[in-house]
Formats: C-alpha cells, sequence, structure tokens
C-alpha cells in the first residue's frame, strides 16, 4: 500500500471512533513507524510502505483508535523548543504550561547564576527547558513518583543538561533541601470527581497522580504554596499554573503565605493559566 492511501484509510478508522485530529495523529504514527518525519511523509506519497511498515502502523491506529494518546504510541512530545522522552508514567507536557516558561525567562532577562525548583517535575519539561534558555541557572526538580524522576533524568541525560539538573524522588511534605530565587510548579488540580469526566485520551491513559487535586481540586495546590513558602528566599519569585476556575482561591492562600500577586495570566485559550508572585 503507498503512503497516502495508508494515511487515507488511517484517518478514516480514527474520524469513526470520534478521534478529533485524524489525519494529523495518523501522520504522526506513520512518521514514528518509518522513522521518518512528516515532511516525508506529505512529499512522498505515492511511495509503497513495507509489508512490515503496513502491520506495525495498523498495530498503531488501533491503539489510537482506543484512545491512547499520540505521544505516548511515540514515546514522545515536543514542548517549548525540545523533543521530551515520555511514557504513561508522566503526564503529557502541555502546550498552556509553555506560558509559566515565557514568564520566567521576562522576568530573568538576564543569565546571572541562580537556583530555582520545580515542584512536580514529571517528564521534566519545565525545568528542562528553562535550563536550555538559562546557562548560569540550576534546577532542582522533585517528584513523588520514582518512574517520573528516572524518566526526566532521563530527559535531561538526551538534553545534555544532567549537570546543573538535580532531580530527587520524594514527597512535597519530606522535602526540605535548600532555599530558592525562584520556584514553579505545575501541580494535580483537577477534582477527584471531574477526573472521569475528562477527555478519555486523558482519563485512561494519563497518570492520576500527576492530575488528582483531591476532592476540591486544591489539596496539592495548598500543599505546594506552603512548601513554597519555606523553600523560597525573600523577594524570590513563584510560579504556579492553577486551573481555569481556581484564580480567586489560590490568590487567597498565596496571600496567606506572604505572596505578593504580580500577575495573573491566561493561556491560548484565553483561561486563567498561571500566576505570578514574589514572597515578601
Ligand atoms: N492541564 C492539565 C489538563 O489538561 C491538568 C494538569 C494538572 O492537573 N496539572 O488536564
Amino acid at each position: 500500500m503507498i503512503i497516502q492511501d495508508s494515511i487515507m484509510l488511517a484517518a478514516k478508522t480514527l474520524k469513526k471512533n470520534n478521534i478529533k485530529s485524524p489525519i494529523l495523529d495518523s501522520e504522526l504514527l506513520l512518521s514514528e513507524v518509518i522513522k521518518k518525519d512528516r515532511k516525508y511523509i506529505i512529499f512522498n506519497s505515492k511511495k509503497k510502505l513495507s509489508k512490515k511498515n503496513v502491520i506495525d502502523f495498523k498495530g498503531l491506529v488501533e491503539r489510537r483508535k482506543r484512545g491512547e494518546p499520540v505521544a505516548y504510541l511515540t514515546n514522545y512530545k515536543e514542548f517549548w523548543k525540545q523533543k521530551y522522552y515520555v511514557n504513561q508514567n508522566v503526564l503529557i507536557p502541555r502546550p498552556d504550561t509553555e506560558v509559566l516558561i515565557e514568564e520566567t525567562l521576562k522576568i530573568y532577562q538576564s543569565d546571572k547564576k541562580l537556583n530555582f525548583l520545580d515542584i512536580g517535575t514529571g517528564s521534566g519539561c519545565l525545568l528542562l527547558s528553562i535550563l536550555h534558555e538559562r546557562k548560569n541557572f540550576t534546577g532542582y526538580g522533585i517528584d513523588i513518583s520514582k518512574k517520573a524522576i528516572n524518566l526526566a533524568k532521563y530527559n535531561a541525560k538526551l538534553q545534555h543538561l544532567s549537570n546543573r539538573a538535580k532531580f530527587y524522588n520524594s514527597d512535597i511534605d519530606k522535602f526540605f533541601i535548600g532555599k530558592y530565587d525562584l520556584i514553579l510548579s505545575n501541580p494535580p488540580y483537577i477534582k477527584n470527581s471531574e477526573l472521569k469526566h475528562l477527555d478519555k485520551d486523558i482519563s485512561c491513559f494519563e497518570p492520576k497522580v500527576a492530575l488528582d487535586g483531591g476532592c476540591d481540586g486544591f489539596t496539592k495546590i495548598t500543599k505546594v504554596i506552603g512548601k513554597a513558602s519555606n523553600l523560597i528566599k525573600k523577594n524570590g519569585k513563584f510560579i504556579l499554573e492553577i486551573g481555569c476556575h481556581q484564580r480567586y482561591k489560590t490568590i487567597k492562600k498565596l496571600e496567606d503565605n506572604n505572596f505578593f500577586i504580580n500577575k495573573i495570566i491566561k493561556d491560548y485559550g484565553n483561561n486563567d493559566r498561571c500566576i505570578v508572585s514574589t514572597k515578601i
């Protein structure tokens, strides 16, 4: 079968199963099977695929059909300017989280030496993106999941950043190391009862530990704010990702912990997504 026909057939199957971007997903999956980029697929649409490639592609399309995210099928996701290795042990990096990088870079325009902490680092995408942009920064990432920490370490190695990226497998309550100029976090903030109503791609495949914010969605946000308050230096910046209806309650919690609110930033969908504050 030729590339074009395989893509059309796969896209038709995915569409029938309510997958939102059937052509793009088919192209990404076929790219992975034949180890070429999407450009190759588009410019070589009449090329014949080997039997093995056709079988492997069908296998991935079947899995995608049942909702498994493309990033877990290809084992990578692009975020900011890099490609991250991902699997079911970590949340797939979201474009909306890039807002936290943009804000960090705006605040720290010069590349002076500083230490920052990323609470709930997952794949390491926030921490490593910042290290790429600021060569004198050192990043410390913690995560309750040992598997996530191993994966973040692997990404640091792939990106040649291991010397400036330190990772700790720790529960936030048990972490007491260091004082930081900057703290970032994208904690789990989805209400327990809402988890099962998320897209099947998320609810059936992504790690609950990275999403579940307890019965009101604020359990982990509250813990992160308390911990950040203890580990941050005076005048240090705290950049926190939140859910779209969590703005007011989070501001109150930050103020109760002596943070001054600098800015609330919306994501690409115009939802409140990030709060920048300063420890006073
Ligand atoms: N933004 C994520 C979502 O789509 C949630 C991430 C989180 O809980 N930190 O569902």
